[in-house]
């Protein structure tokens, strides 16, 4: 049997929940090619906490975590289920790595629903989150994505969330969908590396444009378990769709053993950034 395909989307602004763009399409499609997988473990930049634990309620709470939007994102519900058993594996996965069964304390934050709302918009497959320990270096994260890949087997979809290159103090709202040239050069090192040795994601520490693309790890960090599970499986990924959003944001996604054709996407960029400061607004 083949693995369920596993996936980083470059999620950006919260709006591309409620936009429909070339990103938002892409995303789309993810879902349309992956119809119905017994669960997603998303692993969201905005999880980002001084501990490795996953989500394990039955109901996980849609979190609108951001300043500054509409109305109409924090009306936003994703009501999917979640499933304690499939939590539970994960926590086998993983060991000897300690991880926390939350109860109570998080559920599914915008960098999970804003996509998902896309791919899965009926809300109908369980969802679960594994948090993004803020205490570990580049090399655990890499080797946790290593550690999920059994649970491709087992039906569950991997989803990353995050953005490639990701720095909000860097906006320029003169370049709505394009990147300056740091970012260029940084999204194309990662892209290279995902596509050809997913080991090399790991050197993009010595990049010499990573204190201006990764200037704090949350976003980025998403992109290492991508990376482990292709690691894992031997194969290189493949890009599903990319761009560049206020100079300072990469929308580079990327697949794992799924391949979709997006012809026809729109030629737009990513969805607007709100009208507070971007870096207060937690994007
Ligand atoms: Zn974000």
């Amino acid at each position: 049997m083949t693995p369920v395909p596993a996936v980083f989307l470059g999620h950006g602004s919260p709006m591309n929940a409620l936009d429909h763009n070339r990103y938002t399409e892409a995303w789309r499609a993810v879902g349309a090619a992956v119809p119905q997988p017994r669960a997603i473990l998303a692993i969201s930049a905005h999880w980002y906490v001084n501990a490795t634990a996953v989500t394990a309620m039955d109901r996980p709470r849609t979190i609108h975590d951001f300043y500054g939007f509409p109305d109409e994102l924090f009306a936003v519900e994703y009501p999917a289920p979640g499933d304690a058993e499939v939590a539970a594996e994960v926590v086998d996965a993983l060991a000897p790595v300690w991880v926390g069964a939350d109860l109570d304390s998080w559920g599914l934050d915008h960098g999970t629903w804003s996509v998902l709302v896309h791919a899965y918009p009926k809300a109908d497959v369980p969802v679960l989150q594994l948090a993004v320990n803020a205490l570990k270096p580049w090399a655990y994260h890499f080797d946790l994505g290593e550690r999920l890949a059994p649970l491709r087997d087992r039906g569950v979809m991997v989803v990353a969330s995050g953005n490639v290159v990701h720095n909000l103090r860097l906006v320029d709202w003169a370049q709505e969908a394009n990147g300056t040239d740091w970012a260029h050069r940084f999204d194309e090192a990662a892209r290279s590396a995902m596509t050809t040795d997913p080991h090399k994601v790991l050197e993009l520490q010595l990049h010499p444009d990573v204190q201006l693309a990764v200037p704090t790890p949350d976003h980025f960090l998403p992109l290492l378990y991508l990376a482990g599970l292709s690691a894992a499986a031997g194969r290189p990924a493949e890009v599903l769709v990319d761009g560049y959003a206020y100079g300072s944001l990469s929308m580079t996604s990327y697949t794992l053993d799924l391949h979709c054709e997006l012809a026809d996407l729109p030629d737009d960029g990513p969805a607007e950034l709100p009208d507070a400061p971007p870096d207060e607004a937690n994007i």
